[in-house]
C-alpha cells in the first residue's frame, strides 16, 4: 500500500485532545476533485489581489492581525482542544502570528519593490534595466501540527504578502486552528485569496498537483516526497523539515542559565518543534554538575492536561505514535547503558510522556542519531570543544543549534565551525523570533528557507527582467539582420573593448588575425 492509498476511508476526519481523548471537532477530508475546484477559485481572485498592490494588501494583513489578537483567548482555546498543550505555549501562538502579519504586513512593499540593477558595462548603459517580482499565482502551503496556528502566519502569511493566493492544507491531526484562520479571513471581509483544504496525504498531494509554488513544512521522510512530486511538475518548492539539533556547554558557561535554558530548549511544546534541543554536549570538568542542574529543572517541570489557568508547563504529546517514538529512543539508550537521571515513562494518561534527562549517553544511540521530537534531553561528555564540534556536526540534520559560554567571541567562533542554519548563543530558539533573519535548515533539514526578510516573500515571487531603451531608437540595431563581415567585426570589436583587459587583447579586432 503506498502513502497515498494510507487515508482511511471515510468523509471527515474527527479530531481528538490527544490529553484525554475527548473530540475537539471535526472537517471534511477533500478530494482532489475539490482542492482542484478550490484552486481554480484562487486562480480567479488573485489578480486583483496581485493588481492591488503591496498597500492595499497591507490594509487586509493589518485588518486580520487585528482580528487574531481580538479572539486571541478563543484562538488559545482551540489550540490546546487539539493539540493538549499548556496554556503558556498555545498563548503564545495567536500574538506571534500577529507579530508576523504586522511584519509582512509593513515591509512586503519594500521587499517587493522593482530594482533598477546598474549595467554590467558601458555599452548596456543605453538600457533602462527593470527587476519586478511577480508573485506565484497559487501557492500550496503543507504545514504540521505541532504549531497549528503559527505556522500559517510563519510561512503563509508572506505568500499573501507577495500577492499570491494561499491554498491551506492543515495537518489532519490539527486542522481546527487552520479552520478559524480562515474563518477570520471571510469574516473581516478580505478577497477570496485564502483557501482551506483538509485531509490526508492524498489531498496534500492534490496541493502540490494545483499549486505553482510549495512551501512545506514537516517531517523529512515525506519533504523528500512533496521535492519529488514538486520536480515532477517542475514547479519550485521550499522545505522545512525535522531537525536534532545540539546544545554545547562550555566549561565558562554560566551553568545555571545554561541548564534553564536548555530545559527549556528541549521540553517547550514537550520538544514537538523543529529546533528543539535533541542533543546536549558538555565539556568534561563541568559534566556532572551540569548534568545535577538539567536534572533539578527537568524534575520541578508540572506536566498536566492544562486549561486556561496555566497550571503547567509540558502538556501532551501531539499523537499516541509519538509517545512511542520517544518511549522507544529512551529505552534503546538504556538498554546501552545511559542513566535516567529524572522521567523516562508515559505517565500513563493520554500521551503524556515525562520530561527526561538521559546521562551518560554515547554517540552512537538511537536518541542521538534519529529525530525524537519528544521531551527529552541526552546528555554527552566530551573532551573539549573540538570533540564538542565534531560529535555536533555528526548528524544528516543541520536546522540550528545553541552553545552556551561566558566568552561571546568564543561562542561565535564555535558557531562559524557548526553545520546548521542558525546558531544561538547563550539562548535557545532566538533566531526564530527573529523575523529578519533566514531560518533554513542545512542538510537533511530543509531546502529554502522561510522568514529571512526580503528572501521570505521573494521566494513566492518570479523575477521578471524588463528593458527598455533610455535613448531614441534607429530602425535596425548593429546585429540584427542582415549580417556582414564589417558589421561582426564593428560590433564584436565593441563588445572586446568592453570586456577585455589589457590593450593587447583589447585592440584585437576579431577577423584581424587572417
Ligand atoms: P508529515 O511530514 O507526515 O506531515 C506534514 C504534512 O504533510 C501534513 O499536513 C500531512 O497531511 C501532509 N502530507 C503527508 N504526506 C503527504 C504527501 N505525500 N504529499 C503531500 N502532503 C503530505 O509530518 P507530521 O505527521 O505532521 O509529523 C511527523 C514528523 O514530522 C514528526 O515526527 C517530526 O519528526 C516531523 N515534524 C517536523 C516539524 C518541523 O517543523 N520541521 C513539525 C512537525 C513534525
Amino acid at each position: 500500500m503506498t502513502d497515498l492509498q494510507a487515508a482511511p476511508a471515510l468523509s471527515e476526519i474527527t479530531v481528538r485532545n490527544p490529553a484525554d481523548g475527548s473530540v475537539a471537532g471535526s472537517v471534511p477530508i477533500d478530494s482532489p476533485h475539490t482542492v482542484a475546484a478550490k484552486a481554480r477559485a484562487l486562480r480567479d481572485a488573485q489578480p486583483e489581489w496581485e493588481a492591488m498592490g503591496a498597500d492595499g494588501r497591507k490594509t487586509w494583513l493589518l485588518t486580520m492581525q487585528d482580528w487574531i489578537l481580538d479572539n486571541a483567548d478563543h484562538l488559545a482555546d482551540v489550540l490546546q482542544s487539539e493539540t493538549g498543550k499548556p496554556r503558556t505555549d498555545a498563548a503564545m501562538e495567536p500574538p506571534l502570528s500577529a507579530d508576523l502579519l504586522d511584519y509582512w504586513a509593513r515591509h512586503a512593499g519594500r521587499f517587493l519593490a522593482d530594482r533598477h540593477p546598474a549595467a554590467h558595462s558601458p555599452l548596456m548603459k543605453v538600457k533602462r534595466l527593470t527587476t519586478v517580482y511577480r508573485p506565484f499565482p497559487v501557492v500550496g502551503l503543507i504545514i504540521p501540527w505541532n504549531f497549528p496556528l503559527l505556522n500559517i502566519a510563519l510561512d503563509g502569511v508572506a505568500a499573501l504578502a507577495a500577492g499570491a493566493a494561499m491554498l491551506l492544507k492543515p495537518s489532519e491531526v490539527t486542522p481546527l486552528s487552520a479552520v478559524e484562520f480562515a474563518r477570520g479571513w471571510t469574516e473581516i471581509g478580505a478577497p477570496p485569496v485564502l483557501a482551506l483544504t483538509t485531509g490526508y496525504a492524498e489531498t496534500g498531494a492534490a496541493v502540490i498537483a494545483n499549486s505553482d509554488c510549495v512551501h512545506f513544512t514537516g517531517s523529512t521522510a515525506t519533504g523528500r516526497k512533496v521535492a519529488v512530486a514538486c520536480a515532477e511538475r517542475l514547479i519550485p518548492c521550499t522545505l522545512e523539515l525535522g531537525g536534532k539539533d545540539p546544545a554545547i556547554v562550555l566549561a565558562d558557561a554560566d551553568l545555571d542559565r545554561a541548564a534553564a535554558g536548555i530545559a527549556w530548549g528541549g521540553m517547550f511544546n514537550s520538544g514537538q518543534v523543529c529546533v528543539s534541543i535533541e542533543r546536549v554536549y558538555v565539556e568534561a570538568p563541568v559534566y556532572d554538575e551540569f548534568v545535577a542542574k538539567l536534572t533539578g529543572e527537568v524534575s520541578r517541570l508540572r506536566q498536566g492536561q492544562d486549561d486556561a489557568r496555566y497550571r503547567f508547563d509540558v502538556g501532551a504529546m501531539a499523537t499516541p505514535a509519538q509517545r512511542d517514538i520517544v518511549g522507544r529512543h529512551v529505552d534503546d539508550a538504556v538498554a546501552r547503558g545511559a542513566r535516567i537521571t529524572t522521567g523516562g515513562r508515559p505517565t500513563g494518561v493520554g500521551t503524556f510522556f515525562e520530561p527526561t534527562v538521559l546521562a551518560d549517553v554515547d554517540h552512537s544511540m538511537t536518541c542521538m542519531r534519529e529525530e525524537t521530537f519528544g521531551p527529552t534531553l541526552p546528555v554527552v561528555k566530551v573532551a573539549d570543544e573540538d570533540e564538542a564540534v565534531r560529535l555536533a556536526n555528526d548528524s544528516p540534520y543541520g536546522l540550528s543549534a545553541t552553545v552556551w559560554t561566558g566568552d561571546l567571541d568564543r561562542g561565535e567562533r564555535v558557531a562559524r565551525r557548526l553545520e546548521a542554519g542558525a546558531v544561538n548563543i547563550n539562548d535557545a530558539l532566538s533566531n526564530g523570533f527573529n523575523f529578519a533573519l533566514p531560518m533554513a535548515g542545512w542538510k537533511h533539514s530543509g531546502i529554502g528557507s522561510r522568514q529571512g526578510g526580503a528572501e521570505g516573500v521573494l521566494k513566492y515571487c518570479r523575477p521578471q527582467a524588463i528593458t527598455a531603451p533610455r535613448l531614441p531608437t534607429q530602425k535596425r540595431e548593429l546585429l540584427w539582420f542582415p549580417y556582414s563581415r564589417r558589421k561582426s567585426r564593428i560590433a564584436a570589436g565593441i563588445v572586446r573593448a568592453a570586456a577585455g583587459r589589457g590593450w593587447r587583447r583589447v585592440g584585437r579586432t576579431p577577423g584581424n588575425s587572417r
